[in-house]
C-alpha cells in the first residue's frame, strides 16, 4: 500500500468537482454515468458540491432520503447507537433490530421480518421464500414479473428486467418470466403448477412512474389467492412513506404475501426488509437465509428515527398535499412539451414527449437535481418534508427550462 496516498487531502473543499471526477474516471468501475459535480453536504432538501455550490434535492438519492438529508433525530440515533453499538452479527438480537420488527409489523399487517441491506437483496430473499413455499406445495418455482418491472441488479434480479440489462451478464438464472404489465388476462392465460409467485410494484419506478391499476392489483391478490401463488408487492421505491402512505398497497387495500423495502427505510444508512404473512413466514427454518450486516444495530436506529419522524411530523398527509400540489401546478401549465403528469405522494414523473435527459441536465445547471428514468420521463421524488417554499423555486425553474425546450 502506498501510504503517501493515504487520504492526501483532508476537506472536500480541497478537491474541486473536476478533481474527483478525474479519480473516478481513474479507480471506479465505470457503471454509472454521473453528472459533472461531487457532493460535500446536504441539509434538508438542499445539496451542496465541494465547491460550495446549492442545488435543491428533488431526488433524494432516488427516494431514499424521505425525511430529508441529516435530519437532526436520524443523526442524533446514529450518533447514539454508533457510541453505543455498531454490529454484532445476527447471532445475537438487539433493542433496535427487535424494536424496527416490531413496528415494521404493525405497520404493515405482515407477520415478520427479515432485515437485509439493500432493495435488490430483498426480492432475492423474497424469491426464495416464495419458491420454498411453492415447492412445499409440490409447485413448481417460477416467479412471474411484469415488462416496465424494475428489481435491482443482481442476477436473479436482472433475470426479472429489462432484456438489455441482462445482456453480457448469461447464463441468466432460470425461473424468471415477464408477462405484460396491468394484463391480468395474461397472467391467467400464462398460469401453470410452475408459477410459485408474482412479483410487481405498485408504481413502477425505474419503469417510469407508471402506476399498476387499481383493478389489477386486487385481481393479482384474487388470482394468486385461488391458485396458492405468492404476491410480493416490491415497495423499495414506494415504501415508507413514498406516496403518501406507510406503503402504497394502503392506498389499494390490498394485502400481499410479501413487501420488500429498502431505499427510504434507513434515511440512506443502507438497510433493506423483507415482510411476510403468517402463511410464507411458515416455511421458512433455520439455516435457510441469512446476512453478516443486515439489521445490524446501527442501521436499525436509523431506520427506526426514519419512521418516528415520518409519524411524528404527519409526513404522510405531508406527502399527499404537497405531492397532490405539485401535479396540479405541472399540469396547470399545458406545455406542449408535457404528455402528462403522474405519480402519487411525492412519487411524481412527469411524462414528456421527448427524452428528459437534457431537461435533467439543465435542472443540474439552474440548481435542481432530479433524473430521467424510461427516457422521456422527469422523475422528481424529493424528501416528504420540502418546504414549500422550494418546491415554488422548483417550479418555477422546472417551468422555464420546459418552456425552453418545448417546440
Ligand atoms: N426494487 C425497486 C422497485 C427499485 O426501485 C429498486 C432500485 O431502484 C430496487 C428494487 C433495487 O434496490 P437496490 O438498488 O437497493 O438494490
Amino acid at each position: 500500500m502506498q501510504t503517501s496516498t493515504l487520504n492526501p487531502k483532508s476537506t472536500p473543499d480541497t478537491y474541486t468537482n473536476a478533481d474527483l471526477h478525474a479519480m473516478d474516471a481513474r479507480y471506479y468501475l465505470p457503471t454509472f454515468k454521473r453528472y459533472p459535480i461531487a457532493l460535500a453536504k446536504g441539509q434538508g432538501s438542499e445539496v451542496w458540491d465541494v465547491e460550495g455550490k446549492r442545488y435543491i434535492d428533488m431526488l433524494a438519492g432516488i427516494a431514499v432520503s424521505n425525511v430529508g438529508h441529516s435530519h437532526p433525530e436520524v443523526v442524533a440515533a446514529i450518533q447514539k447507537q454508533a457510541e453505543q453499538l455498531i454490529h454484532i452479527s445476527n447471532f445475537y438480537v438487539s433493542v433496535p433490530q427487535m424494536e424496527l420488527a416490531e413496528q415494521l409489523v404493525n405497520l404493515s399487517g405482515l407477520a415478520r421480518v427479515f432485515f437485509c441491506n439493500s432493495g435488490a437483496e430483498a426480492l432475492e430473499g423474497a424469491f426464495k421464500v416464495a419458491r420454498k413455499y411453492a415447492h412445499q406445495q409440490g409447485k413448481g418455482g417460477t416467479i412471474y414479473a411484469f415488462t416496465g418491472a424494475f428489481h435491482g441488479r443482481t442476477l436473479a434480479t436482472i433475470a426479472t428486467g429489462k432484456p438489455a440489462m441482462q445482456q453480457g451478464f448469461g447464463p441468466i438464472p432460470e425461473g424468471f418470466k415477464t408477462l405484460p404489465f396491468n394484463d391480468i388476462a395474461a397472467l391467467e392465460k400464462a398460469y401453470s403448477e410452475d408459477m410459485a409467485a408474482v412479483v410487481v410494484e405498485p408504481i413502477q419506478g425505474e419503469g417510469g412512474v407508471r402506476p399498476a391499476h387499481t383493478e389489477f392489483l386486487r385481481q393479482l391478490r384474487s388470482f394468486c389467492d385461488a391458485r396458492g401463488v405468492a404476491l410480493i408487492f416490491d415497495e423499495v421505491q414506494t415504501g415508507v412513506g413514498r406516496t403518501g402512505a406507510w406503503f402504497a398497497k394502503d392506498h389499494v387495500q390490498v394485502q400481499p404475501d410479501i413487501i420488500t423495502l429498502a431505499k427510504g427505510l434507513g434515511s440512506g444508512v443502507p438497510i433493506g426488509a423483507i415482510l411476510c404473512n403468517d402463511k410464507l413466514s411458515a416455511v421458512i427454518d433455520y439455516g435457510d437465509h441469512g446476512t453478516t450486516f443486515g439489521g445490524n444495530p446501527l442501521a436499525c436506529a436509523a431506520a427506526l428515527a426514519t419512521l418516528r419522524v415520518i409519524h411524528n411530523e404527519e409526513l404522510l398527509a405531508t406527502a399527499r398535499s404537497q405531492g397532490h400540489w405539485l401535479r396540479s401546478e405541472i399540469r396547470q401549465w399545458q406545455l406542449p412539451l408535457i404528455e402528462e403528469v403522474r405519480g402519487q405522494g411525492l412519487m411524481i414523473g412527469v411524462v414528456l414527449k421527448a427524452s428528459a435527459k437534457p431537461v435533467v441536465e439543465k435542472l443540474l445547471a439552474r440548481g435542481i437535481l432530479a433524473n430521467a428514468t424510461a427516457d422521456n420521463v422527469l422523475r422528481l421524488v424529493p424528501p416528504l418534508n420540502i418546504p414549500r417554499a422550494l418546491l415554488t423555486e422548483v417550479l418555477d425553474t422546472l417551468k422555464q427550462v420546459l418552456t425552453e425546450a418545448s417546440p
